[in-house]
């Protein structure tokens, strides 16, 4: 198992933290990025160039490895459908992957296999939306989403009026009910090819409304014990009934009437895991390469509460980075600093993370906070 050559299609941040984990056994992994200048560069045996959208570049790449996975979704299906064929293994599998590409697969195997989840529907285009308001086949309060390519909000849309109308996304889209959120949890799974799983504890995020995208990362998350089992239960129902090898992070609703409901899914290492580098006996990214290697999975249980704060690049600043307050945040007991060496800042823009631990969570989210008053990135 430890000789095997892995492939990740893409060298971002999280392939660089999943290299880092790979060299703990020594492990050989390759990535498939577009520049020997991405974050995982520091961290791989290998960058190859190319990319991991086009089918030749992820066809060559995987041919010569033993096993393929990804640190994206948005990669070539098709390739990986061929190198399956020719007997490579890929995990996720393509038709994971083919699922969760898609919001309204995604949406058609939750209700189909009974996994709870908001009521939806799938419309064609911007127009049928309005057309069904117009017939009264679709009321308002509701949330569009394009099936294909959206990421990090981008691709959403809360219709709350009439006058959000104008701002309909085009293309094919799915329809759903708007959740009365209470919070918003994640719960991270991993599945090795022996069908053996393994929940992390359960984590809050907490959303930038800006930029959409998480602040704060809370660990653990401040639910029921009985709304903890209910979202762990659904996040391994969801690995096992899409029989899948890898590492699956299920973003659920909880909301205020108190129902677990699933958001959406990623079948790879996720944002909301960075904490368990630290915080956690094994780290997302180590019970990743054991899944896809077919080891034994390791004990996902938590350490120490933690916050993970996304280190975002500060509004109004575009260019070479500069990490301002780096020193002094380095100097507080329990900050663990990871920058991804992204060399260009921009507005809202992932360099790096920070986890913050303490011996219990008001603590931490105390540090945290003084943690993101020290800290900005600017250029
Ligand atoms: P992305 O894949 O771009 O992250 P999500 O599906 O996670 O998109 O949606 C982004 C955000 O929009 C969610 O984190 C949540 O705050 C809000 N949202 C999404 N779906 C719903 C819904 N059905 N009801 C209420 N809010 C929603």
């Amino acid at each position: 198992m430890l000789d095997k050559k892995i492939g990740i299609l893409g060298g971002g941040q999280l392939g660089k933290m999943m290299c880092q984990a790979a060299s703990k056994w020594n492990l050989n992994v390759s990535c498939l990025e577009a520049s020997h200048d991405c974050p995982a560069a520091k961290a791989c045996n290998q960058i190859e160039l190319g990319s991991f959208k086009i089918h030749e570049d992820v066809l060559r790449f995987g041919q010569s490895k033993d096993i393929i996975t990804i640190e994206i979704e948005s990669v070539d299906l098709v390739a990986l459908q061929d190198l399956e064929k020719e007997g490579k293994t890929v995990y996720p599998q393509a038709r994971v992957i083919e699922i969760i590409q898609d919001k309204g697969k995604q949406k058609e195997f939750y209700k189909k296999q009974k996994l709870a989840s908001s009521d939806f529907k799938l419309l064609e285009s911007a127009s049928e939306i309005k057309q069904q308001i117009l017939d009264g086949h679709l009321t308002i309060p509701f949330v569009q989403k394009i099936r294909k390519g959206g990421y990090d909000g981008r691709g959403v849309l809360v219709v709350r009026s009439l006058t959000d109308l104008e701002n309909l996304l085009e293309g094919p889209s799915v329809i759903e009910n708007l959740v009365d959120i209470d919070k918003e949890i994640s719960v991270i799974v991993a599945r090795n090819p022996q069908g053996e799983v393994r929940a992390f504890p359960t984590v809050e995020m907490e959303f930038n409304p800006k930029a959409n995208l998480v602040e704060f990362l809370l660990s653990p998350a401040r639910i029921s014990k009985k709304q903890e089992a209910e979202s762990v239960e659904l996040a391994t129902r969801l690995i096992t009934q899409l029989d899948m090898v890898g590492l699956l992070a299920v973003e659920i609703f909880i909301s205020k009437s108190g129902d677990v409901l699933i958001n959406e899914a990623a079948p790879r290492a996720h944002n909301s895991g960075h904490h368990t580098i630290e915080a956690s006996y094994t780290s997302q990214y180590e019970q990743l390469l054991r899944a896809i290697t077919d080891l034994p999975l390791g004990d996902p249980a938590s350490i120490s509460p933690a916050v993970m704060i996304n280190l975002l690049g500060a509004e109004g600043h575009t260019g070479p980075a500069i990490y301002q307050g780096f020193e002094d945040v380095i100097s507080i007991p329990g900050v663990n600093v990871h920058l991804y060496g992204k060399k260009e800042t921009k507005p809202y823009r992932k360099m790096g993370h920070i986890t913050v631990l303490a011996s219990n969570l008001d603590e931490a989210i105390e540090k945290a906070n003084l943690v993101k008053q020290k800290i900005s990135i600017t250029a």
